[in-house]
């Protein structure tokens, strides 16, 4: 996907345990991460006598070291996490109980973030989760793979006991400015973007990155909704920010062009159901079937995993627009085909 229409105001990332202020009291840090992208970003807005944190980065002794070194300088007044995935909130709890500050995040959020915490302590995959993906038709090969390799991980550290809901509309005043809080589902169960209108700036998280499109997947919790709504909605809403607003994205650098890079996302979407939609009237498949045809440079378990959950995000989409149809297998797994009487539930689809 081409991003030629999007302006990078800062060429280079800052330094480890270095900042760059990009707005005005508004400072841009980095995280190294172990795997792809290779490194998160977060942000410090000026709060009063110190500094209110967004994201956290993963809980490894790295980000700790870094932590320490960020810590002598910067006091901490407050910890906001976009979502739960654990680059982003992998040490919520660690920063909090040693800073002693809070922790504000969306609801839902926080409680994937414990949900996560309690498997990572367990050391299990959910047996459900993983009938879930093998009836998908991911080979069991592949799907224990993926999970030694979520296991491995072990990226978070203790979530806070307590925490703030935050709320889409909500407004937050962080020192001299506030932030609109707005949430999304579709990558995660709440996502939160904090947009200060006064600064013209978005803090995006896993929203809106320049030149990654962001996972939008189904899974066993949100199996019953239709997250790829939720995500266009939001993307809808993206469209509407005003051109100039300077995007402060999880990954890869600031950028102006919310507008642009929200419509190339929802673009990206559309061409995806119309080939499933099309792949549907061939024969019937698994979704794993057709996430190998739709997803071609898959380099790994997990990447085909999260293949196969966004494969099913876009077939439950299709199945509500009465355009997509499943039935179980003689051999367990569910098969998608064509359907009838095809109704459009997204703008433009
Ligand atoms: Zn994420």
């Amino acid at each position: 996907m081409s991003d030629t229409e999007l302006h990078y105001p800062f060429a280079d990332p800052p330094a480890a345990a270095s900042t760059i202020e990009v707005a005005p009291g508004v400072l841009w840090l980095r995280m190294p991460m172990p795997f792809p992208p290779g490194h998160i970003n977060l942000w410090l807005i000026a709060d009063g006598e110190g500094w209110a944190l967004v994201d956290t980065g993963l809980a490894t002794d790295v980000t700790r070291e870094l932590w320490q070194s960020l810590l002598r300088r910067y006091r901490l007044t407050r910890l906001i996490c976009t979502h739960f995935h654990h680059d982003h909130a992998g040490l919520a709890g660690w920063l909090c109980a040693g800073q002693g500050v809070g922790l504000a995040m969306p609801e839902a959020e926080y409680h994937a973030l414990q949900d996560t915490w309690a498997r990572t302590l367990a050391g299990i995959h959910r047996n459900d989760e993983r009938d879930f993906f093998t009836a998908a038709g991911l080979p069991p090969a592949t799907l224990s793979l993926a999970v030694a390799s979520f296991r491995d991980g072990n990226f978070v550290s203790p979530p806070p006991a307590t925490f703030t809901p935050l709320s889409d509309g909500d407004e937050l005043a962080i020192g001299c400015h506030r932030w609109r809080v707005m949430t999304s589902g579709g990558h995660s169960p709440e996502h939160a973007l904090l947009y200060c209108a006064e600064l013209g700036v978005l803090i995006a998280g896993d929203q809106l990155l320049p030149r990654i499109t962001p996972s939008v997947g189904l899974n066993l919790s949100n199996r019953l909704g239709d997250p790829l709504a939720c995500w266009m909605a939001a993307m809808q809403v993206l469209q509407n920010l005003p051109a100039a607003t300077l995007v402060l994205p999880s990954h890869q650098l600031p950028f102006i062009g919310a507008r642009q890079r929200a419509a190339r996302i929802a673009a990206y979407h559309h061409r995806q159901l119309a080939s499933l939609a099309r792949a549907l009237t061939v024969a019937p498949a698994s979704a794993y079937g057709l996430s190998q045809s739709l997803f071609t440079r898959l380099s790994n378990p997990v990447a085909e995993l999260m293949a196969v959950s966004e494969t099913l995000a876009h077939l439950r989409h299709l199945q509500l627009c009465r355009q997509a149809a499943c039935y179980p297998g003689a051999d367990g797994i569910i098969y998608w085909q064509a359907a009838t009487q095809p109704v459009s539930l997204l703008q433009g689809s």
